[in-house]
């Protein structure tokens, strides 16, 4: 379903190559929840924004449902993105932050409507609609982000550190909707995070990631077994 074929991916600074990605290969099944984790500058945000068409300079593909990932618009509905800030519009009411995109598209008022507060009530944000984002916590906000990505149905939900900075008791309970959505929107879920927990919690896929190569592709449980069951707080060796 997305599928990186010997993809290298470079930023030139001040002349100088910086290699990121070097011949990724690997594939996503459609429907997967697929974390990827690894240390802080290791490429995690540069293969989302890759598969967004935001990277550096790159060599080979990323296919999408059958798709080059050059050949894809954003008018095309494909993909959703939340990242580490939530980038909500300050004077919208949280009902319009959600609707954007949806306007944007000139989708009819009914059906509109009926989505906004669909997502809305999926993700226990309902009763917020009518708030501007200055008054909503911090969890609150990247709910609204997440709604205001999936409102469009996008096949693929790119989600990179969203929960970072949100408390411990908010994450986790985060960390529960987002399964359900991968199951009930039928999305495929990348999902970047440097939190072992998180990556367990979450993944029915878990990648590991160094220094431009993939070092492993495991489920939960193999990631256990490999790594043993210990506290994985400092993993990799930072907060
Ligand atoms: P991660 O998300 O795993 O922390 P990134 O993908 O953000 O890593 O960055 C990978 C490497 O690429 C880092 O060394 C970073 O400094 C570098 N990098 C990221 N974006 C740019 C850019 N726009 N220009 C130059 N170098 C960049
Ligand atoms: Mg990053």
């Amino acid at each position: 379903m997305i599928e990186f074929i010997d993809f290298t991916c470079y930023y030139m600074l001040k002349k100088e190559k910086i290699s990121v990605l070097e011949n990724i290969s690997l594939q996503v099944e459609e429907g997967d929840f697929f974390v990827i984790t690894g240390p802080s500058g290791c490429g995690k945000s540069t293969m989302l924004k890759s598969i967004l068409g935001l990277g550096g300079y790159y060599s080979g593909n990323i296919i999408v449902n059958g798709r080059s990932f050059e050949d894809i618009s954003g008018k095309d509905n494909v993909f959703g993105y939340v990242s580490q800030e939530y980038s909500l519009y300050p004077s919208m009411t949280i009902y319009e932050n959600i609707a954007f995109p949806l306007r944007v598209m000139h989708t009819p008022h009914e059906e509109l409507d009926a989505r906004v507060r669909d997502v809305a009530k999926r993700l226990k944000i309902d009763w917020l609609l009518t708030r501007k984002p200055k008054h909503l916590s911090g969890g609150q906000q990247q709910l609204v982000a997440i709604a205001r990505a999936l409102v469009r149905n996008p096949e693929v939900l790119l989600m990179d550190e969203p929960l970072s900075n949100i408390d411990p008791k908010l994450r986790i309970k985060i960390r529960e909707l987002l399964r359900e959505i991968n199951k009930d929107y039928r999305c495929t879920v990348l999902f970047v995070t440097h939190d072992i927990p998180e990556a367990l919690q979450l993944g029915r896929h878990i990648m590991v990631f160094g220094e431009g190569q993939i070092e492993r592709i495991v489920t939960p449980e193999e990631f256990v077994r490999i790594y043993g069951n210990r506290d994985y707080i400092n993993f990799f060796g930072e907060l």
